[in-house]
Formats: C-alpha cells, structure tokens, sequence
C-alpha cells in the first residue's frame, strides 16, 4: 500500500477489525448495489468512501426533486436534466472517491438479465424499493451461493438482514411463510407504523403511501454497509444475521433471529420461480400513480422518437438517456432499452394504450 493510500484510508486503518490487511482486502473486492434510492445511495456512498475496489449500481429510474430530501448522491440540477439515478450516482460517487470503478447501470432488473447484471460479483445489496426485486435478488443469491444483504425503509422504520445461502435464513423464510418468527412477531408486522416493509409484496405499506425519512434510511443504510464490510473482510464472527430493526422516532430497535425453514421455496426446495421469470409481470406498478411497461430488447432510437412526437406538437425533452413527453394529465417517460413509465395513471390499460400509441405498439 503507498503512503497515499495509507494516509486517505488512515482512520479506516486505526480501526482494529480492519487494519492494513482488511483495507487491502477491500480494495481488492466488489459489490452490486440494486437500487439507488435512498437506501442505495447512502450505501453506495458509504462504501466508495471506504475503498471498495469495483462498485456497481443498478437503477431503473430517473431523479426527481421529490427524491432530494433523502437520495444524498443527488443535486438539483440532476432533477431539472431528468438524469438517470445510476449515472448521476456513477457520476458524484467518480469526484468522491477516484480509486474506485464505480459503474452505474440504467436497468431494469429481471429475470432475463440477472445472470448479466449481478454475475461474478460475491456480494450484492438491497437498495430496492419492492419486494419482486429482492426476491429475485434473493433467488440469484440462493441458487449461487452468494452472499447479500437486505435491506428496506418506510416512514421512521426499516429493516436489515445479512443472508448468506446455506449457512443462514434467506428472504424467502422470512417473507413467504406465514409461521410466528419468535412468538411474538409475525413476518408481515412492523413497527408501530402499520404493515412492516417485511410484509409480502402487495400487502406493504411504501414510501408512496406513508411517507419516509432520510434518517431513517441514513440508519439502515449505515447498519447495511457495516454487514457489508464484515461479509467482505470474512470477518463471520462479528456478523449479526438476525433481523435488526430500527425505528428513529420511536428509538426502539430489535434483533429478531429468524428462523431458517427447511421447506423454504428457495434454500429448501430450490424452486428459484423469480427467476425463470414467471413472477415478472410485464406491466408493473411503480410508485403512487405510476405505471411501468416492461418492452426489453427493443433499443429506441430516442432522438427519431423524440422528432416524431414533436413534429406531432408534443412537448418533448430527451437526453442522452430518455425520452420525456406530456400527454396531459399523463406523463410518459420512456428509456433507451424500450421501458416506459407512465405518470398520472395506475390503470395498466391506459398506460398500455398511451405506449402503443406515441412509443409503439
Ligand atoms: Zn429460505
């Protein structure tokens, strides 16, 4: 290690868990982060600050200003460019921490590309906002063995859980069985805020609905980065895998230990189902009044799009990256690789109609 290194990573280094040695071996490891939002980009930042060797990012989405009172990696000026979470995150996360190749992907993550997104990487991290995805994520991590963290927030409160296939419970014993986890709390309830965002898809009350605070996603996203660290530097004795919650407005935090389950549909039976992608729908709900068409494998030309639509008197802005025009009251913003979100809509058939007619059918 050179003086440079040594000095930068010093306080890391004093740390006694880590010293030269852990700091080596960070540097020398890598980590998916899927979803940037406020979880993800306070992990994210977290972890190229302390000298992760290769980073990556994968988000869908775009930033708006709705998200600059918790997504800490993002600016005024990304929401007024409509910039793509992953690449304004690639892009702060660069100025940051330049020892560190930090690569953000603009992607929606499925069962068609997982084997592409999340390959070769030992560890990968929850910074998503559903529960389709982190139980895809938790699929690809059982079925190969590779280590992950989950991690979720809703109002005051959230959750974490480091989940390492066949020596700990995966997200599946958790979320999917309908048993009491320790006698007093069942998979589905949460803190004193409604349905905890442990409950099965669906059934969970969102940011959306109940509102989120960056402290909140501040506290869970440090306790993820600190699993993180311990699975990367093989230091299994100080992980915690148990279920740790933890509430900022109440203060009251737990440590649930939850119980593996034999009969578990992934680490048990290994019936991987979110993967082969019969879990996926094609049109998917995304946020409050949002709705998403998944149209992959179609690359758009978006600047055609873009003349097209506003030859037709459309309101029309693009970037590099996406395209976005006002049908009011809807607003339709459509990605280089064929996804689509439509705003102001939470019918599947409007926002189907709205896509076939501007975009395509
Ligand atoms: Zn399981």
């Amino acid at each position: 290690m050179d003086a440079k290194t040594r000095e930068r990573y010093s306080r890391q280094i004093l740390f006694a868990e880590i010293g030269e040695q852990g700091q080596e071996r960070l540097r020398a490891s890598s980590a998916v982060v899927v979803g940037c939002g406020a979880l993800g980009t306070a992990l994210a930042n977290l972890l190229v600050r302390a000298g992760l060797g290769h980073l990556r990012i994968i988000d869908r989405d775009f930033v708006e200003e709705s998200n600059l009172q918790r997504q800490t990696l993002f600016e005024e000026s990304d929401a007024r460019d409509a910039l793509p979470k992953a690449v304004a995150a690639e892009r702060r996360l660069a100025a940051i921490n330049s020892d560190v190749k930090v690569e953000g992907i603009v992607a929606d993550l499925d069962a068609k590309n997982a084997e592409d997104l999340l390959g070769g990487f030992p560890l990968l991290l929850d910074g998503t906002d559903n529960f389709e995805a982190r139980l895809l994520v938790n699929d690809y991590a059982v079925k190969q063995g590779i280590s992950w963290v989950y991690a979720a927030v809703v109002a005051s409160y959230g959750v974490t859980m480091a989940i390492r296939p066949g020596q700990t419970p995966c997200l599946a014993c958790l979320a999917e069985s309908d048993e009491v986890v320790d006698g007093n709390h069942a998979p589905g309830e949460g803190g004193q805020n409604g349905p905890g965002p442990f409950a099965a898809p669906g059934a969970q009350a969102t940011c959306d609905t109940v509102g989120v605070l960056g402290a909140a996603a501040g506290v869970i996203a440090s306790i993820e980065a600190s699993l993180a660290l311990k699975l990367l530097l093989g230091k299994m004795q100080a992980l915690d895998d148990r279920l740790l919650s933890f509430d900022v407005w109440t203060g009251r935090s737990q440590a649930i230990r939850v119980a593996r389950r034999p009969n578990c549909r992934a680490c048990g039976r290994r019936e991987f189902r979110y993967l082969t992608g019969e879990a996926q729908p094609h049109v998917t709900m995304c946020g409050r009044d949002s709705v998403q068409i998944h149209e992959r494998r179609r690359r758009l030309d978006l600047a055609q799009l873009g003349r097209n639509l506003a030859a037709g008197g459309g309101e029309v802005r693009h970037n590099e990256f996406l395209l976005r025009f006002r049908v009011p009251p809807y607003e339709v913003t459509v990605f280089a690789d064929g996804r689509a979100i439509i705003k102001g809509t939470r019918d599947p058939a409007v926002a189907r109609s709205l896509y076939a007619r501007y975009v395509g059918a």
